[in-house]
């Protein structure tokens, strides 16, 4: 799939790659940008031109975020983009030995001063920096999609289940059995007010299943307030006792798990009819994601892990950032994928402000030049050098690492190393750093999937 803008620059919708190379050929389009590819029509205005609606779907992550654009049409959903952002993971830990340079910096130069406090108030919405930066960079792919792309509509995943659907399930006793969906929204309810771990032992990273408290064949119901979630052998260890009587059981065995779950049986039946405090499944980094698309002034819905993971098992994707994406929101029951590739922004900044080159030991073995631009070039530019001679001889491409001598080291999409020393004259730009490096990959699953129910 390509990027399709109009004359003036505003988005068409994507062609193919076949449709592109026609295009250009007839000499009806240029290309706009390299990577991602994205070609503008010489002869057209988006007034011209007939769009579908498009949705743009996210699903943020800590490492990785997922996304897709979706064309939106009766009863079917055609994914024509998935991408990931990786995130910089490394903002935190950068922070952390900045400040810790310039501590000691102040303990060796400067006269004590008393410490003060009252200017040290955070502003309204501020969010670690690690997280401010996540939020920043789906912002900036954000930004870009709307530029190449007619989106119309943004799907943020934002909590793990809707407290609509699930308000006070303790007091008004909703069954859990409401269809499909409502399970996969009690099941992540009840992964979040348990821990994640089996109720009765502890167990963690196994699986866990719904757990009757009261079981059914002894009268008790489908209701939040009568679940919990226990490893297998719990569950089968209770079988159809009632908490008490299996207590009782538990006391008599010498077994430390037996001990262990006899312990914890009186938490379990405290926690049951205590629901779930509203911070503990709104984050405030997706809460802020969400607050700051709506800049955007398209339409920007929300939905749930819970829904996410029902659209995947019923569409059976694999578990991956890019069908995560795809399967965000609610879904009609068709579900086409009309791509076979999926595009991976970087984010890897913008280089460092530190002018002075400390040796392992901290010592300062050099100093750099306020400049960041050489004969041309920037580090972080995508170049492609043709090398006449000498142990790298022949074609490069990658993104560039400037020096004062003229002589560069190319690096690839993995930021490995590719070639060195490599004399500026030999090479030539093709795009200019933008903080990301950007990458493709062949998703996973094959061919032409398409599924419905
Ligand atoms: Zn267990």
């Amino acid at each position: 799939m390509v990027f399709v803008l109009d004359k003036r620059k505003r988005p068409l919708m994507p062609c193919s790659e076949k449709q592109a190379r026609k295009l250009l050929k007839e000499g009806r389009a240029v290309v706009h940008r390299l990577v991602p590819f994205v070609i503008r029509l010489k002869d057209r205005v988006v007034e011209q031109s007939v769009l579908q609606s498009l949705r743009l779907k996210i699903d943020p992550g800590y490492e990785v975020t997922g996304i897709s654009v979706v064309r939106v049409a009766e009863g079917k959903e055609t994914v024509i983009f998935f991408a990931e952002i990786h995130h910089r993971t490394d903002i935190t830990e950068k922070l952390l030995s900045r400040r810790q340079v310039r501590r000691s910096r102040r303990n060796r130069k400067t006269r004590y001063r008393a410490p003060r406090f009252s200017n040290r108030r955070r502003p309204e919405g501020w969010l670690p920096p690690g997280a401010e930066a996540r939020v920043n960079q789906v912002l900036s792919v954000v930004r870009k999609l709307l530029r190449w792309l007619p989106i119309t509509e943004i799907v943020v995943e934002s909590a793990r289940f809707d407290t609509q659907k699930l308000q006070n399930p303790e007091i008004s006793g909703v069954e859990y059995q409401r269809g499909e969906l409502f399970g996969y929204e009690v099941r992540e309810y009840l992964l979040e007010k348990f821990g994640r771990k089996c109720a009765y032992c502890g167990k963690e990273n196994v699986p866990l299943e719904i757990e009757h408290v009261v079981p059914k064949s002894r009268g008790g119901t489908d209701r939040v307030s009568n679940l919990t979630l226990a490893c297998r052998e719990c569950n089968r260890a209770k079988g159809n006792k009632l908490p008490q009587e299996w207590m009782e059981e538990l006391k008599k065995s010498g077994r430390s798990v037996d001990r262990k779950r006899a312990e914890n049986i009186p938490e379990v039946l405290s926690r049951l009819r205590k629901p779930l405090k509203g911070a503990a499944f709104m984050n405030a980094t997706r809460y802020a994601l969400v607050d700051r698309l709506k800049g955007f002034g398209l339409p920007v819905l929300t939905a749930t892990s819970a829904q996410t993971k029902y659209n995947r098992t019923r569409f059976g994707l694999p578990k991956t950032h890019y069908y995560d994406a795809g399967c965000v929101g609610e879904m009609p029951d068709g579900l086409e994928i009309a791509t076979e590739y999926v595009q991976v922004f970087r984010a890897v900044g913008r280089g460092t402000r530190r002018m002075c080159n400390p040796d392992k030991y901290g010592f300062p073995r050099g100093h750099r030049e306020a400049r960041k631009r050489y004969f041309g070039f920037s580090t972080g530019d995508l170049v492609r050098a043709v090398v006449p001679n000498g142990k790298y001889a022949g074609v490069w491409t990658g993104s560039v690492v400037v020096r004062a001598s003229g002589f560069f080291d190319l690096k690839d999409v993995a930021g490995k190393r590719i070639a060195q020393g490599i004399h500026y004259r030999s090479i030539r730009l093709i795009q200019r750093g933008d903080g990301w490096r950007y990458d493709r990959f062949r998703r996973e699953g094959g061919k032409a999937h398409s599924s419905s129910q």
